[in-house]
């Protein structure tokens, strides 16, 4: 199990601050993405055997936009990621 994953030039990883644990991409990715009973967070389970389509399928149904998509180090989904309460000017800045 990985809270991240990378195939190629894309990386896929979920932050865990923005999961809330609904079960959505579970739901259409099944065995791809899973809650962790530890954390009870989603984690990606069998990480090399996961496809790119199942990946991308969990990232669009998660309302959280706690599944993140990155493309030769750029952020290519959620194209605007919402700022989450808490965080100030400085981290958003870093995330840019
Ligand atoms: S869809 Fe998003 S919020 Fe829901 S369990 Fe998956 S990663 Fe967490």
């Amino acid at each position: 199990m990985s809270m991240d994953v990378t195939k190629g030039p894309t990386r896929v990883y979920i932050d865990p601050a923005r999961c809330i644990a609904n079960g959505k991409c579970t739901t259409v990715a099944p065995g791809v993405y899973v809650i962790d009973e530890e954390t009870g967070v989603a984690v990606i389970s069998h990480p090399d055997e996961a496809t790119m389509e199942q990946l991308w399928a969990g990232a669009r149904a998660c309302p959280t936009q706690a599944i993140i998509i990155e493309q030769f180090g750029r952020r290519v989904y959620p194209t605007i990621l919402a700022p989450m309460f808490g965080t100030t000017n400085d981290e958003e800045r870093d995330e840019a």
